[in-house]
């Protein structure tokens, strides 16, 4: 969410409108770093697992380009400083030495601080669009929304499997 307030709502429409831009922007930033986090990481499985993330990132970044298309609305990017955040983080965790196995659980913290960050704007933009009686739309988010949830499960796991013990070792 845009920091400058300029932003004015006057209907769930505009705001609905603003949420989906600010995912827009936030989901085309992960396309960029998520390819970074691959090759950090040093388990296999992990790296598996943000490569996976990163073609499905891709598929949100084009369903949302359905949602604005099925709204008329043209698709547009409202800078999203939460993302940029977090993927500085990401890139702290990237950046970082020393232990490889302790560095991937540092690479799954970051990875899901961001999938938490995505479900709670997808829940809300799913919530809007059927209040705004759009279900086919609410249908499409609620689609990523499912695909962001499945990935933070994986990661968990890839965490509790296995990484987090080894890092413990
Ligand atoms: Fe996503
Ligand atoms: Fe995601």
């Amino acid at each position: 969410m845009g920091l400058l307030g300029n932003v004015e709502f006057n209907s769930l429409n505009d705001l609905f409108l603003h949420q989906l831009e600010d995912l827009y922007d936030a989901e085309q930033r992960l396309t960029s770093a998520l390819p970074q986090m691959a090759e950090a990481a040093t388990s296999p499985q992990l790296k598996q697992a943000f490569h996976t993330h990163l073609d499905q990132t891709r598929t949100h970044v084009t369903r949302l380009e359905q949602v604005f298309h099925r709204i008329g609305a043209e698709p547009k990017r409202e800078t999203c400083p939460a993302m940029k955040g977090l993927i500085k983080e990401g890139q702290e965790m990237i950046d970082a030495k020393g232990d490889s196995t302790v560095r991937d659980a540092a690479l799954i913290a970051a990875a899901q601080r961001v999938e938490h960050y995505e479900m709670a704007g997808y829940g809300t933009v799913r919530n809007f669009a059927q209040h705004l009686g759009m279900d086919d739309v609410a249908q499409l988010l609620q689609k990523t929304l499912d695909e962001e949830g499945e990935t933070d499960k994986l990661l968990t796991q890839l965490a509790e499997t296995g990484i987090n013990a080894r890092a413990h070792a």
